[in-house]
């Protein structure tokens, strides 16, 4: 890892853009090729796939780069990592504001720089990332079929990590009546459309939904110069970042309209304006709060879906509040050998985090391809009073314990959400009426996530296997 000082910082930022100008994307073609040639090797000696690995990695966001990092440095050098996008980096292509990296790296990255740290490391250690290349089917068996301009192919793998990130919610899904014209877009792609594309989205726009997507799109809209009408939640609070809050509307003067959401839009051709209005506690609209907002574009940042369709064709069981497979501790889906990291599994709102979880997933699946995952007991987590989830939703423990054992000093930990803004809280974590541990926090957000840890030995001699662990929350004051 890099070190924080200022005079690494500007080395390594020219070398971000030494790097991204000189090498970053140039193989992409020489690749391609190389998978055409792997397959003509293959094909000649196996029916069933064309190529071979010993991990594949589906996507080359910030999941999956750090997670193939993470397993070729866990000892398992044969990986790969396939990308339809013709260049790495995921999301963080078009984040082009800065705020990535704070508590992994130390310091304040923009999305690309974050994204070219990490291409970098990939391109050192060798992995090659597959661009322009669709992963459109996985079966249990871990054979993926992926299709780009050379053809379709059949990869066998020992191991997988899904690291396919996630997509917005449209409109269709919000059923807001009125007419169809130009001009509404998700709040993701009018980012992309700015900050890739060079194109000006509207003028006078409203924004619908303050979670960071739609808070960072207030800030970038008013820097290209447009009016920011209103942001609208339609919960009593934001689940966006406090400090997104403070330096994307607060700073702005944007207004910022709780309880309250677009009851209607107008125009025809392009976008005339909207009809906001607040609704009650069972989200309905109150009447009498309508009010009519001139404007010609509407943003619309209303949650994200993680992209779990072959996740779902392999069968692989889903948890119903995180959208995300169900994993267990070192991030392995129930299905044997398949593995979950990043925005794919759970809607992060750090990248930080999406490259902690990725690590642990690569080292498991690194692990898993050199036979060192034996977990024989499977405790589930729950969540308790005031939390929504808990992740992982289930721990591997080995039956026997040898105290020696890196496995039984393990420490792991249990990532979570609170179901609304909460002041000063305790939480404990339980295994049955055992208290594994517990911490104070002066508030929680649902926005933010939490993390508590646990040590595998607290474990041990576990009376009865359908015991829980449960994350509890209680209110201080
Ligand atoms: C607008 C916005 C602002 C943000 N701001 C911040 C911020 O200020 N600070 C911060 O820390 N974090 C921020 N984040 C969050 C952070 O960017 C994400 O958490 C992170 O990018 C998620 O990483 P990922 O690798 O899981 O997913 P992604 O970045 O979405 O990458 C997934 C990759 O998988 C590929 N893929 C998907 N399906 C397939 C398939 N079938 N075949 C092949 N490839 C596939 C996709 O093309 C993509 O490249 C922001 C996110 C957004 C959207």
């Amino acid at each position: 890892m890099i070190d924080g000082t200022d005079k690494t910082k500007n080395k390594d930022k020219e070398n971000f853009y030494e790097y991204t100008k000189k090498e970053s994307y140039q193989q992409e073609k020489v690749e391609n090729e190389n998978m055409e040639i792997e397959k003509e090797l293959y094909t000649e000696h196996n029916k069933e796939y064309d190529i071979e690995h010993d991990i594949v990695v589906i996507g080359a966001g910030p999941a999956g780069m750090a997670a193939a990092i993470s397993a070729f440095d866990n000892n398992v050098k044969d990986v790969v990592i396939i990308e339809r996008e013709e260049k790495p980096g995921g999301i963080l292509k078009q984040c082009i504001h800065n705020g990535f990296g704070l508590h992994k790296l130390g310091r304040e990255l923009t999305g690309p720089e974050y994204a070219a740290y990490y291409e970098k490391m990939v391109n050192e250690r060798n992995i090659k990332i597959y661009c322009g290349t669709m992963v459109i089917d996985i079966t249990k068996n871990k054979i993926i079929t992926v299709q780009n301009k050379d053809g379709i192919f059949k990869i066998k793998a020992k191991a997988l990590i899904l690291a396919m990130g996630c997509r917005e919610r449209s409109r269709g899904a919000l059923n807001i009546p009125g007419t169809r014209p130009s001009g509404i877009f998700s709040a993701g792609t009018a980012q992309k459309l700015i900050n890739c594309k060079g194109y000006s989205v509207g003028k006078k726009v409203v924004i619908l939904g303050s979670g960071d997507i739609g808070l960072i799109m207030a800030r970038r809209l008013s820097l290209e110069g447009a009016k920011v009408e209103a942001v609208c939640e339609i919960m009593p609070y934001s689940v966006g970042l406090k400090r997104n809050i403070t330096q994307c509307l607060k700073d702005f003067n944007i207004p910022l309209y709780l309880s309250t959401t677009v009851a209607e839009i107008h125009g025809s051709g392009r976008l005339e304006g909207v009809t906001i209005a607040k609704v009650d506690e069972n989200r309905n609209i109150i009447e009498e709060t309508k009010k009519y907002i001139p404007c010609d574009t509407l943003l619309l940042s209303v949650g994200l879906i993680p992209e779990n369709e072959l996740t779902k064709n392999a069968g692989i069981s889903i948890d119903n509040f995180t959208n995300g497979a169900i994993v267990d501790e070192n991030r392995q889906t129930e299905q044997s050998g398949i593995f979950a990291c990043g925005n794919v599994l759970q809607v992060h709102d750090l990248v930080d985090y999406v490259s902690d979880e990725a690590e642990i997933a690569g080292k498991g699946a690194a692990d898993y391809v050199l036979n060192k995952l034996n977990g024989q007991i499977i405790i589930k987590t729950v969540p308790g009073n005031g939390v929504r989830y808990v992740l992982p939703q289930r721990i591997n423990l080995i039956y026997e314990y040898n105290k020696n054992r890196e496995d039984y000093k393990r420490e792991i930990s249990l990532f979570f959400r609170v179901t609304k803004p909460f002041g000063k809280i305790k939480y404990t974590v339980k295994l049955g009426d055992k208290v594994l541990n517990t911490a104070i926090r002066l508030k929680a957000s649902p926005g933010e996530m939490e993390k508590i840890t646990i040590k595998a030995n607290d474990l041990e001699k576990i009376s009865n296997k359908d015991e829980k662990i449960t994350v509890n929350l209680e209110e201080l004051s």
